[in-house]
Order: structure tokens, then C-alpha cells, then sequence
């Protein structure tokens, strides 16, 4: 049960890289329930930070295809509204501010390491209790932490700018990051173990996606996060930046991942499932929801 409490804020944050499918309808039907349930506000927000990926078509497809579903929000690219813009490639200022914050406090620091570098690196995996994400960044080993280089080298790399090179944040080792999932229950993960030190901005001049999400969400004033259950290592992730970034984190309510009657993941199936397919099929909303049931 959601509290009745119309200062609830949810969102909406799809990823314009491809056609909406049923799995994403689903988890983003749960954020719209909830909500409604608490009367609240639910913000639409287009997350399309990797421009190498996304493409115009796709986010009138995914506006489209949202509103078709049934789904309506308060604020929005297309409605506006007091966070606007709504858009991750225009919020580019909000991720630089939070940047310079970050490096100022000492909570990042550069990464030369290639993926490569970082893979030799790496010790065999830890037992983490976790659903894997293949997005997941393996455990950083720490090459680059200020404490590892030569003090000439750490001179060297105070005058870096931003751009050209990759920032990670730097966990607290051995301490366990915790919060009580609204769905799940309380959930709890061991920083330097279980993740490592991550990336908060790329090389290519691009904000992470743990950057731009946890900027936004609290600046957006977002008090439940509902998303998929591949992203709670995800959360704890976040969990750091806000304490980093001295904010305030929101709620999370992670909805278990969906197969379909062949045991693939929902989420994996854009082809057949895609609800323009469904569409134009003649299947109706109402139809597909039921199915949920
Ligand atoms: N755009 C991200 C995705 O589709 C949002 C994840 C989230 O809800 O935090 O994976
Ligand atoms: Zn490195």
C-alpha cells in the first residue's frame, strides 16, 4: 500500500535507444499505479544521454506508444513544467555543476584505465546475492586511486580538465550500503566487493548514466523510484552519489524482472513485443493488461 500523500513524485525515465516493448509498459505501469495510488505526480522523463544510440524517430515513437498504453504525466518534454528541460541531452549544465561538487570534495578522481586494463585486473568475481546486469561495470581494482600513484603523478593529474579522460567515484571500502526496497525488501550490498569504484563521467565529454540519474531524480524532486529489479545494484551506486552530492535519496521499489513463456527476459524481446507490433496486431491495452493479471 502506497501512503495517501499527494507529495509523492514518480517517474517515467525510458531510454529513446529502441521501440518500447511490453517489458518496459509493465514496470513503467507500476510507477504510473503508484502515483495514482499516493495521488501524486508522475514526471516523464526522456533519458537520452547516450546521443550515439538514441534517435529522433525513436522518442515520437516512444511518446506515442506511451500515450497509446494509457499512460498520462504531469510534467514532461512535451508538457514542460518547474524542472524543465525534461531531456538528459539538455541537461548538461545540471551534470557539470554536480561534477565540479564532486571533484572539489575529492569524491572522484581520473581513470586512464582501458576496459582491458581493468579486466586483467580483476581477481574472480564476488558472490554477490544480486541479480547481475550485463550493463554492470566488473570491480575496479583501484589503479588509479590518488593513494596508488607516485606524487608527481596525482600533481600531474590535478590539472586535468573534465573532458578526455574517465572519472570514477571512489566507494568506502567494506562498507555495507543498504535500503528497504518497497517491493523487495531490505536489500544490502558491500561497497569495493560487490561494486567498486565507478564511473561518474566518460571520456567522451558524456556524464554516466549513475551521474545523470541520480542528478536528476533529486533534482526533480522524484520521491519513489520504481524501475526494474536489474537495477538495484544500480541503486546502491546511486545511494553514494547522494550521499556525495549531499542530497536527499528517494524511495525505491524495484519490480521483478518478467519472462515469457519460454523463460527469455521481456526486457531482451524488443522484436515481438514491441508495442507497436502489439498495436498493429489490433491487441488493445486493456487486452495486454489483463494478461498481467
Ligand atoms: N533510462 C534508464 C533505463 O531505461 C532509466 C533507468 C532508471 O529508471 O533509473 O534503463
Ligand atoms: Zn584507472
Amino acid at each position: 500500500m502506497v501512503p495517501k500523500n499527494s507529495s509523492y513524485r514518480g517517474r517515467l525515465a525510458p531510454s529513446p535507444t529502441g521501440l518500447l516493448h511490453l517489458g518496459h509498459a509493465r514496470t513503467f505501469w507500476v510507477a504510473q499505479e503508484r502515483a495514482r495510488a499516493a495521488c501524486g505526480q508522475l514526471i516523464l522523463r526522456n533519458d537520452d544521454l547516450d546521443t550515439a544510440r538514441w534517435k529522433l524517430d525513436f522518442v515520437d515513437a516512444m511518446l506515442e506508444d506511451l500515450r497509446w498504453f494509457g499512460f498520462a504525466w504531469n510534467e514532461g518534454p512535451d508538457v514542460g513544467g518547474p524542472h524543465a528541460p525534461y531531456e538528459q541531452s539538455r541537461r548538461g549544465a545540471h551534470y557539470a555543476a554536480a561534477f565540479e561538487r564532486l571533484r572539489a570534495s575529492g569524491a572522484i578522481y581520473p581513470c586512464t584505465c582501458t576496459r582491458r586494463d581493468v579486466q586483467q585486473a580483476l581477481a574472480a568475481p564476488h558472490e554477490s546475492a544480486h541479480a547481475p546486469n550485463p550493463n554492470d561495470e566488473p570491480v575496479y581494482p583501484g589503479t588509479c586511486r590518488p593513494e596508488n600513484l607516485s606524487a608527481e603523478e596525482n600533481a600531474k593529474r590535478a590539472a586535468w580538465p573534465r573532458d578526455g579522460v574517465n572519472w570514477r567515484l571512489r566507494v568506502p571500502d567494506g562498507a555495507e550500503i543498504s535500503f528497504r526496497d518497497g517491493h523487495f525488501g531490505e536489500q544490502s550490498a558491500t561497497a569495493g566487493r560487490e561494486f567498486g569504484d565507478f564511473l561518474v563521467w566518460r571520456k567522451d565529454g558524456v556524464p554516466s548514466y549513475q551521474l545523470a540519474c541520480t542528478v536528476d531524480d533529486a533534482e526533480m524532486r522524484i520521491t519513489e523510484v520504481v524501475r526494474g529489479a536489474d537495477l538495484i545494484m544500480s541503486t546502491f551506486r546511486q545511494l553514494l552519489l547522494y550521499r556525495a552530492l549531499d542530497a536527499t535519496p528517494p524511495a525505491f521499489f524495484h519490480c521483478p524482472l518478467v519472462n515469457d513463456e519460454h523463460g527469455v527476459r521481456l526486457a531482451k524481446r524488443h522484436d515481438a513485443l514491441a508495442l507497436r507490433t502489439l498495436r498493429a496486431q489490433g491487441k488493445t491495452p486493456t487486452a495486454l493488461r489483463a494478461e498481467w493479471k
